[in-house]
């Protein structure tokens, strides 16, 4: 007979392997202690368009032994460029390339999501700590003094010592912690646990093969294209073999808030657009095709208890779904999973494996840490996007501001500079 090992029943378990989940999966091996991760796709396919990937994350990937992974799929860009959707002036730059390096030590990245999730899932399958369960969709949360217990859609049950929900925006995980071990009645639950929140704002994404780009804008360059209520941002992915273009204006929420990818229609766009610099309309005609994404996000967080209680902890999209105008929603992910890693490190060896650690006080540690920083960025990023969309005399203010110190105003140290180091 086969005697039971930690790795049939893991001490941890994750449910979600996007980015976070599968960061987490990885730092939870690296630092010794098996994980069962619950994903409820078959298989991890080609989703998404761009991310981008600031220092903090690149250095959050090189601690995880992936640099040379990520020079495989990333772009580098030289330069954060904005400029007026209408006029084409340019209203600022920040250099990136060299200088993010000599600054932070790391550069600036951008890659195509599903390149980032599968040099992460290359790097797990390494990992026999790592026990992968896909088509597994989590149905209910059931936790008591020992530990938890998940049940799945599929009729299965897990148990284990504690949970990390990385399962993203629409988290079942989270609905859990809202309510507390003891379970609430509808309409008690704190205001951080009700559904996320409509922004008002839709995504318009799309990819174009670099040689189809039209000349003026075929560069190693992040350009964000500013107008009154809308923005256009655009650069490089697949190591500067396409180009990813996100289009964002205000706009209704869609049938279904929780699909990535809605048809969409050109000639809305192009509506929403109006009539913007000939330079960006080029690019934007040679986009075949584009898909939709209503944009929902959450209030920034406002205490420890929204990462963590008890047994049970939030990660990423989970925790603090933001909008994507700071471009910091993966890297915040994989910052939280690089923590945790952290803290499991530090852990006496052997406490998980011997079902000894106190999951309460490590989740505890890594609410205090990650808490603060994630609020910030997602409150940063609401009002990034209030400053994108600006008319009248802020956006005349925005613009004087960007001219006189553009530098200061784009780069972001207390950001790219981390993420801080457990103590
Ligand atoms: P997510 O990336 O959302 O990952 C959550 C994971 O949990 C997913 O794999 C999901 O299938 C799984 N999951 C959810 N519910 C359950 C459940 N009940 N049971 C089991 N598993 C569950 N951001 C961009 O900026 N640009 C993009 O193009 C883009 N495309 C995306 C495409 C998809 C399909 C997804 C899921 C996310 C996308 N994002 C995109 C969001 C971006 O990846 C996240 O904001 C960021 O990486 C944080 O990642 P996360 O791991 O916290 O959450």
């Amino acid at each position: 007979m086969l005697a039971m090992t930690e790795h049939d029943n893991p001490p941890l378990l994750l449910v979600g392997g996007g980015l976070g989940g599968m960061g987490l999966a990885l730092a939870s091996a690296r630092a010794g202690v098996a994980v069962g991760l619950l994903e409820q796709t078959m298989a991890f396919t080609e989703v998404g368009a761009g991310i981008q990937l600031g220092p903090n994350a690149v250095r959050v990937l090189h601690d995880w032994g992936l640099g040379p992974a990520l020079d495989a799929v990333a772009a580098y860009p030289e330069q954060l460029v904005a400029q007026d959707a209408f006029d084409g002036r340019v209203l600022g730059r920040l250099a990136l390339g060299e200088r993010a390096l000599a600054r932070y030590g790391q550069p600036y990245a951008t890659v195509h999501r599903a390149d980032a999730l599968a040099l992460l899932y290359a790097a797990v399958q390494q990992q026999p700590e790592v026990t992968l369960h896909l088509g597994q969709r989590l149905r209910s949360v059931g936790e008591h003094d020992h530990g938890v217990e998940v049940h799945t859609e599929s009729g299965q049950t897990w148990a284990a010592d504690a949970l990390v929900g990385c399962d993203g925006l629409w988290s079942v995980v989270r609905r859990h912690v809202a309510a507390g071990p003891a379970g609430l009645k509808p309409g008690q639950e704190p205001p951080w646990g009700v559904p996320p929140r409509f922004s008002g704002h839709v995504a318009y994404r799309g990819l174009v093969p670099m040689s189809s780009v039209p000349a003026a804008s075929r560069r190693s360059v992040v350009t964000a294209w500013l107008g009154p209520r809308l923005h256009v941002v655009h650069y490089p992915v697949r190591r500067g073999e396409w180009m990813n273009v996100v289009a964002v204006v205000h706009g209704r929420q869609t049938a279904n808030p929780q699909s990535w990818s809605h048809e969409a229609n050109r000639m809305d766009l192009r509506q929403a657009l109006g009539d913007v610099h000939p330079q960006l309309t080029d690019l934007l005609e040679a986009v075949p095709t584009w898909t939709l994404w209503p944009l929902n996000d959450r209030p920034p967080m406002t205490g420890p208890y929204e990462h963590a209680q008890s047994r049970v902890a939030l990660l990423g999209d989970a925790a603090h779904p933001m909008r994507p105008y700071l471009a910091q929603g993966a890297a915040m992910a994989l910052e939280d999973a690089w923590t945790l890693g952290a803290l499991l490190t530090q852990a006496p060896k052997g406490q998980a494996a011997q079902r000894s650690l106190d999951w309460p006080r490590l989740f505890q540690q890594y609410a205090n840490l990650r808490w603060p920083r994630n609020a910030r960025v997602q409150a940063q990023s609401v009002r990034n996007g209030r400053i994108f969309h600006a008319r009248g005399w802020v956006r005349g203010a925005r613009n004087v501001a960007l001219r006189v110190a553009a530098t200061r105003l784009m780069d972001k140290p207390w950001l790219y500079s981390g993420p801080p180091r457990p103590l």
